[in-house]
Formats: structure tokens, C-alpha cells, sequence
């Protein structure tokens, strides 16, 4: 852990060590005393070197766990019965809150198509994937939050929150990019960050579209494939970065095919899946309809990772210029 990080994680528990104290000399109460103690002994370990330790296995304790609460004192493996069973109640709780914030199954709107499939290796996800119409566009999001577990879902559902939220004020789109660049930066930790995809679609088949960071965007138009490549940071990543949308005039059945790396580092005995493959399962699935595309995706991705386990969670996304 870095000499900066541990100054603060040293100032957050003599801060608490503050607090506990003024409410004890309040209103005295065990679990206030309690706490004390707990803070008082972490106290004690930095004095001996050995906060930041797992007190089972002595190896380190996880920096973003220790970073959220200075009071950890053992690593993911190593959590007491007590604890496992509260952290699978709040993976419970956050799972469900992320299937919540999905958009509706096959939305089609303003002539287009859309199909999705969102898949969690665990109960929760730091992928991020929205649909939502607004003033005559059909706004769309995918993207992929750093980090693991809690702490990403959370992530994700603060972008969606954000991201609904700016595009409900009617502001342009870069603007909204550019304002949860600097949310992010300003609210975050450096190192947590969010690549992303999003754009609008207009009736005609207009279509401007920011790749922060993340994995190409595969078009389809008349039958020809290319790749949207990515020409900026990840969002919350540099704060004065700026950002250039693409501008693309689709036609009807052209179409636009986003996903996340769960998809394009798939392992299978060949090695890597890679976006060569994706790109070309796609072009040449695009008489189909979004919803049949994403179904053959999904399928040839399962025929080449075989029994191999998911290392990451898999998000795609299929929008089809219907008319
Ligand atoms: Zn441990």
C-alpha cells in the first residue's frame, strides 16, 4: 500500500477515534465503546506494522476493501461466518437492484431494433448496458466499471443514475460525457473508471457515438463491417480530457453491435475469442433481426469456450436500423 494511502486510512481512524470519543462523552453506550476499541486496536497495528494484514493468513487485506473501511481486518477469504453471510445479503441485494435497472427485453423504437444480453459471473456486474428513449432519440449505453463485486455495481448504478438523469435535462451528448468524466474523477478514487460506449439514434438513422476507452464498435453498413475504434480516455480517468463523437448515417438493416471483454477474451482451446471473430459472426448476420444476431453470438461463443468457465462477466448489444 502506498505511503499516501496509508496517511489516509491513519487520519480516517483517528477521525473516528474522534467522533466515538464525542459521542461517548455524550451519551455512553456499549456499541460506541465497542467500536472504540475496534479502533483503538487498528490504531495499535499501525503503531506495530501489521495493519493492513488479514489477521488469518498475514497476507495483505484487498486495498479497495481496506480503502472503503479502515477497519478491516481480514481478506476475502478469511471473512468470519458473520461477516460472509452479511456480504452475500448485500450481493443479494445489489444483484437485484442492477436487474432492475435494465432496459426492456427487444425494445424497438423510433425504427429501431434493439437486443441485449446481460450475463454476471457472479451475482453482480460491473458491465453496464441501458437503452432509453428520449425527445425522438434512442439514447445507448455499454460499458465495463473497473473493479469487482459491491463496489462496481454500485459504480454502474451511479452512472445509470447520472447518465438518465443528464439526458432527461436535454443536453448534448457530449456534454453529458463530458460532465461524467469530471463526476467521476471528482467523486471517485483514482484507478476507478468506467470505459464505455454510448450514443443516440435519430428516426432517420442518424447515429453520433463516444467510444471512451472501450473495446471497437462493430458497424454493419450494407453488408460491409468496420470498427469503431475507441479515440479517447476511459471516463474518470483524466478530468479536462475531451471527447469527438463519430457521426454515422445508417440505413435500414444496418447495424450497430456493442460488447464487453467477457466477449473478446473468452478463452477456448484456439486461444482468445478476439473482436476479429465477433465482427465477422456479425456481418454476416445482418439480414437478422437484432434479438436472432445476438441468440448466434451467444451460441458460437458458448461452441468455442466449451466447458471452459467464464472468466468475466458478457454484455451485447444489438441495435438495427429497421426502417
Ligand atoms: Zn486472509
Amino acid at each position: 500500500m502506498a505511503t499516501a494511502e496509508m496517511g489516509f486510512l491513519h487520519n480516517q481512524l483517528e477521525e473516528r477515534k474522534r467522533r466515538l470519543e464525542t459521542v461517548i462523552q455524550a451519551s455512553p453506550n456499549d456499541a460506541a465503546e465497542a467500536l472504540l476499541r475496534e479502533v483503538d486496536d487498528a490504531l495499535d497495528r499501525f503503531a506495530s506494522g501489521t495493519y493492513g494484514l488479514c489477521e488469518t493468513c498475514h497476507d495483505s487485506v484487498e486495498r479497495d476493501r481496506l480503502l472503503a473501511d479502515p477497519l478491516t481486518r481480514y481478506c476475502l477469504d478469511h471473512l468470519t461466518r458473520h461477516q460472509r453471510a452479511a456480504l452475500q445479503r448485500d450481493l443479494d441485494l445489489a444483484s437485484e437492484l442492477q436487474r432492475g435497472l435494465l432496459p426492456p427485453a427487444d425494445l424497438k423504437v423510433d425504427g429501431w431494433e434493439t437486443s441485449y444480453h446481460y450475463a454476471p459471473l457472479g451475482p453482480v456486474s460491473g458491465d453496464y448496458c441501458d437503452l432509453y428513449p428520449a425527445g425522438g432519440q434512442l439514447f445507448f449505453i455499454l460499458g465495463d466499471v473497473s473493479g469487482k463485486g459491491v463496489a462496481a455495481s454500485m459504480r454502474m448504478t451511479q452512472l445509470h443514475a447520472l447518465f438518465r438523469s443528464l439526458i432527461g435535462m436535454g443536453l448534448p451528448l457530449v456534454e453529458i460525457v463530458e460532465h461524467i468524466n469530471r463526476f467521476l474523477c471528482d467523486s471517485g478514487l483514482a484507478g476507478q473508471y468506467a470505459t464505455l460506449v454510448c450514443g443516440s439514434a435519430h428516426t432517420g438513422g442518424a447515429v453520433e457515438i463516444f467510444n471512451a476507452g472501450h473495446l471497437p464498435v462493430i458497424v454493419v453498413e450494407q453488408g460491409n463491417v468496420r470498427l469503431l475504434e475507441s479515440t479517447a480516455f476511459p471516463l474518470g480517468m483524466f478530468r479536462e480530457a475531451s471527447f469527438t463523437a463519430a457521426r454515422l448515417q445508417l440505413c435500414p438493416g444496418d447495424m450497430l453491435f456493442l460488447f464487453t471483454d467477457g466477449v473478446s477474451e473468452a478463452e477456448g482451446d484456439g486461444g482468445e475469442y478476439g473482436v476479429e471473430r465477433v465482427a465477422g459472426l456479425v456481418s454476416r448476420q445482418t439480414p437478422c433481426r437484432a434479438a436472432e444476431v445476438i441468440a448466434t453470438c451467444l451460441e458460437d461463443l458458448r461452441g468455442f469456450a466449451g466447458s471452459a468457465p467464464g472468466v468475466d462477466d458478457v454484455t451485447l448489444l444489438a441495435i438495427r436500423h429497421a426502417a
